[in-house]
């Protein structure tokens, strides 16, 4: 039942994991912000939602009324979770990565995320999470992920393409579109953390 303005402004957020208070911070609208909830948007998994990144970029665990969820188990298809039709979320756990970091390309009408990158280095685990772009909703780039094991940088990334296949088609943006726009969110989402997070993992 946490709202999106509470995650934006909360104190131990910004202090520790500021990467994580920004997700909330560009979602929607002040309306939005005070009315829409972290567990809602995570059971909802909406495509092109924020939050779905935050979780994966980070390899959150999702806690629920009866197990602990891991992100990368609980994002299961559009719209579509490990959730059991009696199970709530009560909680979400975020590890603390130094360097991270959120870009979002806004849709100029709603606000929802064309693409949105969130990218984070914790010790040698390395996470690159994109919404807005897949058919299946929220995913990892891996070939990102494995370049950047050699230098967390967005020099680590250039000329890697993003396939289009499996990417999103619409009256917004081809799935080309997309694929390029994931590789320039990316980049400035590892310069942004890499700013952020100086010399620490
Ligand atoms: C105009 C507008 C703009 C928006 N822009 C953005 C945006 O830019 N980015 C973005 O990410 N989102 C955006 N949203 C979505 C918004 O942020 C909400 O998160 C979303 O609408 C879900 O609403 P809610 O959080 O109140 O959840 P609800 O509507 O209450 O719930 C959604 C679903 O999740 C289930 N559910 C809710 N809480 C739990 C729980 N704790 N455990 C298990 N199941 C649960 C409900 O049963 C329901 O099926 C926007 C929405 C609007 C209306």
């Amino acid at each position: 039942m946490t709202k999106h303005d509470d995650v934006a402004n909360s104190p131990v957020l910004k202090e520790h994991l500021p990467a994580l208070a920004s997700v909330p911070a560009q979602i929607g609208d002040p309306h939005v912000r005070q009315a829409g909830t972290i567990g809602g948007s995570i059971a909802n998994n909406d495509p092109n939602a924020d939050y779905p990144a935050a979780c994966l970029g980070l390899g959150a665990t999702i806690v629920t009324s009866k197990r602990k969820i891991p992100a990368d188990e609980f994002f299961t298809g559009m719209f579509s979770t490990a959730l059991e039709p009696d199970e709530i979320i009560t909680r979400v756990s975020f590890p603390i990565a130094k360097k991270a970091a959120y870009q979002k390309f806004r849709h100029p009408a709603s606000g929802f995320a064309l693409v949105g990158v969130f990218v984070s280095k914790r010790g040698p685990d390395i996470r690159v999470a994109v919404t807005g772009a897949g058919s299946n909703g929220v995913f990892r780039v891996t070939a990102f992920e494995e370049a950047l094991k050699k230098r967390f940088s967005p020099k680590s990334i250039e000329g890697i393409a993003v396939p289009a296949d499996g990417l999103n088609s619409d009256i917004h943006a081809n799935a080309e579109y997309r694929a390029h726009l994931i590789g320039v969110m990316a980049k400035r989402a590892l310069a942004a953390a890499t700013a952020r997070g100086g010399g620490e993992d």
